[in-house]
């Protein structure tokens, strides 16, 4: 298992800064996902650890080996790209024994660990036929285990369900986690679908114009985002503005003044001592917000019904504030009655998931 360094990196195209001075460490074993708007430099961060970029500045990392300058073939790692890539007119077996063939590993050897890549990836059976006689799912576990079968100290996954239907993803994605955890690989794995990256990831880094703006576990991101981008981001989330009054109680909390009333919330972002009047932007979670019929006393929204939809497991209430503002309220398990749309509505949340983000 090898540790992978990203030190200061930068790389420019022409105009475009597509990295700019990123530093990161992922651990041994561990599953790492970058996530960001699309552009902000994902893909060339993982061809940067690939080795098929060289940066403008910066260092790269396995272990306390510098790999910055050391070409794509001889650093053992190993890359899924979205479109497979695999080569239509030959079987399963020969796809994945391409990649052995090539580094001239002996007949016999090759024949063992194709066998044993393809039991990884419980395509056995499926040997000898033809990549155009697989589905999409088995598709995508051949480009896997031709990923596999060389060893590689590492894997890179650039989006490597896309193409893949929900249901199929769902299950692919439990698949790919254990079998990187089985085989020990240090994985980076780069998607856009965020629920991909909750569900498996050990840590991630959200990137955003070339920058990591935040990193940490998926608890940690989703629960305390230290900006409201990183939070829009990442799941869906109701913004409102505000200004700081003070701090209240002794559990670290704010009161800030909104058109809404007074809210309670907490700070997410390290080092920020607020001061009277300072801007700032209250986020709550739609799923951390409640309905009521009557109004709390704080960290309270009124509003009419603006839309209401029954999604079966949840239920996403819409109302319409101050100002036209809209507030989502996520319901579990809920009855599918929509609320009155003549009456008053009320939304609250409380003080611990009420976060108080710089402006
Ligand atoms: P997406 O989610 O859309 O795939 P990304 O986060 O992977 O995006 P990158 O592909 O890393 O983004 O691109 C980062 C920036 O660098 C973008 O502005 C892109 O247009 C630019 N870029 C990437 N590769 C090249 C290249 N070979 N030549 C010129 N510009 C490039």
């Amino acid at each position: 298992m090898v540790s992978i360094t990203i030190r200061s990196l930068s790389k420019r195209f022409g105009d475009t800064v597509a990295l700019d001075s990123v530093s990161l460490t992922i651990e041994p074993g561990e599953m790492f996902f970058l996530l960001g708007p699309s552009g902000c430099g994902k893909t060339t961060l993982l061809r940067h650890i690939a080795g098929f970029y060289t940066p403008d500045a910066g260092k790269v990392l396995f272990d306390a080996r510098d790999v910055t300058f050391v070409p794509a073939h001889k650093r053992n790692t190993a890359m899924m790209f979205q479109s497979y890539a695999l080569w239509p007119h030959m079987s399963v077996a020969q796809n994945v024994a391409f990649g052995l063939e090539q580094r001239k590993a002996d007949p016999e050897n090759i024949e063992r660990r194709v066998g044993e890549a393809l039991d990884m990836v419980r395509l056995r059976k499926q040997a000898n036929r033809k990549i155009n006689q697989l589905s999409g799912g088995q598709q995508q576990r051949v480009a896997l285990a031709r990923a596999l079968v060389v060893r590689p100290d590492c894997l890179l996954l650039d989006e490597p369900l896309s193409n893949l239907d929900a249901r199929l993803r769902l299950d692919m994605r439990t698949e790919i986690r254990r079998i990187c955890k089985e085989f020990g690989l240090t994985t980076v794995y780069v998607t856009h679908d965020q629920k991909e990256a909750l569900a498996i990831a050990d840590r991630l880094a959200i990137l955003d114009e070339g920058k990591v703006v935040q990193g940490g576990t998926p608890r940690q991101i989703y629960r305390f985002p230290f900006s409201t981008r990183v939070a829009s981001f990442l799941g869906e989330t109701n913004m409102i503005r505000g200004v700081i009054e003070s701090e209240v109680g002794t559990d670290k909390l704010w009161a800030v003044k909104t058109d809404f009333g007074q809210f309670w919330g907490r700070l997410t972002e390290k080092n920020w001592e607020p001061t009277k009047g300072d801007r700032v932007t209250v986020c709550v979670r739609p799923e951390a917000m409640r309905l009521a019929d009557y109004a709390g006393a704080r960290n309270t929204i009124s509003g009419k019904l603006n839309h209401y939809m029954y999604l079966g497991d949840t239920a996403q209430t819409v109302l319409s504030g101050a100002e036209g503002q809209e507030i989502r309220v996520t319901e579990l398990h809920p009855t599918g009655r929509a609320p009155d749309s003549d009456t008053e509505l009320f939304a609250s949340s409380a003080p611990e998931d009420t976060l108080i983000l710089r402006r």
